[in-house]
Formats: structure tokens, C-alpha cells, sequence
């Protein structure tokens, strides 16, 4: 027998519909988080995802649907950027800060090379420029909820150092290493760009989220903590400066140690 019942939340300024499904069907389906303002836009969005067996919560403004997300797991997310309250820059930077890393689809009003650049660089893994096709939507929203769950699963390896983001372990030529919760974001942070000079906002941000108050130096500080127990012991020494701009996890080129910059 098939049972669905809607119920509100009491969100502020914002109604949220939950359609929860007991039918064995749906507890397969996957579950979608739609943030959008535009009324028209979101019932479309809604209506069509749940035709097509997604289990689907709304939210009408950005931090609403940060407050949502929060408390929810989701296994994609359509942002619309152009949000009430938080804007969708705002809502993919506080997610990611607060590790969460349900993929996000965002929704752009125009082609705007600058915007889908930002957006992808705060954390938004596709976009789609308004109007598109459902079918489109559908396509892409199964393939970055696929990839995701790929690498939620994948521990990351660089050189001799693995990082198993489940189990929250780091070992360094198979020798066990103790983090602290700030020491493993920023690992996690720099290993997952290897090669890559992350940039200090990106990192301040990750490890303290959007609002921090950090001082610059705190972030230094961090690092050089980070380095005596990754670095020190070792004579390859993996997390690299890049002066002025941020810092960089080498990548290891050979076995005799040469780094990537
Ligand atoms: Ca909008």
C-alpha cells in the first residue's frame, strides 16, 4: 500500500512541503533539496522531480535552505543563485565549510561566464542555465549525485600520505598520524587539490566557515602545526608556500622525492 503525507515545517517567512513516501519505491528514490525563490519555477521543479520518483523538500530562500540542508540528508541539491536572504554563493560556501558535501546543481539566470565560474570554484559541482530541459536536469543530477558518492568512498592518496575521510584517519608511509579536527580539514582541504595552490580565503573558509573572525595568522599557525606532524619527521616535505597567494600540497613526481613545484 502506498502511503505519502505532506507535512509543513514552521521555517520562518518560508513554507516547506516534506513528502515523505513509505512505499519500498520510494525508499530508493533519491533525495533532492530544490532552493529556489521563484514560485512558478519551484512547483515546476518540485512537481517534475516527484513525477519522476525523487523525493523532494523545498525551500524559497537561501537560508532557509542552508537550515534545511543542515538537518537533512540530501543526496543532491538545485541551487538557484539568484536568492533572498542568502544568495546561492553564500549557501554552496557555508555547506562546504560545514562538510557537507551533498552535490549541488546550480540553477544560473544567464549564461554568465564569470557567475558559473565562481560558482564551480565555491563548490557547485554542474549548472544549468535558465530555461533548460527537464530531461537535461535529470541527466546531470543522477551523474553528480554518482560521482559524489564515488568520492565520499575513495580515500585520497598523495605520495605517501593517505587521508580516509569516513574513517577520519591519516597515515604517512603507513605510519598512523593523530590530527585535530582544524589539522584534518586543511589536510583534507590541500590533499584534495594536490598540485594545486589553494588560495588562504579557500582554506579559512573550509576550516572555520563563511563568517569566521580568524586572523590571517591563525591559518599560518595552523599550517605549521599541520607540518610537524605530516612534514617534520619526513624528508619529502609535502605542504609547500606559494608566497602571497596560499599553499600547496605537492605532488610527489618519483621515487626520489622530486616535488611538483
Ligand atoms: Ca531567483
Amino acid at each position: 500500500m502506498c502511503q505519502i503525507s505532506n507535512a509543513y515545517l514552521n521555517f520562518p517567512d518560508c513554507r516547506v512541503f516534506i513528502f515523505l513516501y513509505s512505499f519500498p519505491r520510494y525508499r530508493r528514490a533519491m533525495r533532492i533539496l530544490v532552493i529556489e525563490d521563484e514560485p512558478r519555477m519551484l512547483e515546476l521543479l518540485r512537481k517534475g522531480l516527484y513525477e519522476r520518483d525523487f523525493t523532494v523538500m523545498t525551500a524559497a530562500d537561501g537560508e532557509t535552505g542552508l537550515e534545511i540542508s543542515s538537518t537533512h540528508q540530501f543526496d543532491s541539491i538545485v541551487l538557484d543563485i539568484g536568492l533572498p536572504k542568502l544568495n546561492g554563493y553564500g549557501v554552496i560556501c557555508a555547506l562546504r565549510s560545514r562538510g557537507l558535501m551533498a552535490p549541488v546543481l546550480m540553477l544560473t539566470a544567464r549564461d554568465a561566464e564569470d557567475d558559473i565560474i565562481r560558482g564551480l570554484e565555491m563548490g557547485a559541482d554542474d549548472y544549468l542555465t535558465k530555461p533548460f530541459s527537464f530531461a537535461e536536469l535529470v541527466a546531470r543530477l543522477q551523474s553528480i549525485t554518482r560521482r559524489r558518492r564515488h568520492e565520499e568512498n575513495s580515500t585520497i592518496e598523495a605520495g605517501d600520505v593517505v587521508v580516509d575521510p569516513i574513517r577520519h584517519s591519516v597515515t604517512r608511509n603507513n605510519q598512523s598520524i593523530d590530527l585535530t579536527r582544524n589539522e584534518f580539514l586543511l589536510l583534507v582541504c590541500l590533499a584534495r587539490r594536490t598540485g594545486q595552490c589553494v588560495a588562504r580565503q579557500t582554506l579559512m573558509e573550509f576550516v572555520w566557515g563563511p563568517d569566521h573572525a580568524v586572523r590571517p595568522n591563525t591559518l599560518d599557525f595552523l599550517v605549521n602545526s599541520l607540518r610537524a606532524k605530516i612534514d617534520t619527521p619526513y624528508s619529502r616535505k609535502l605542504i609547500g608556500t606559494v608566497r602571497g597567494a596560499g599553499y600547496v600540497f605537492r605532488r610527489l613526481a618519483n621515487a626520489h622525492g622530486e616535488a611538483a613545484r
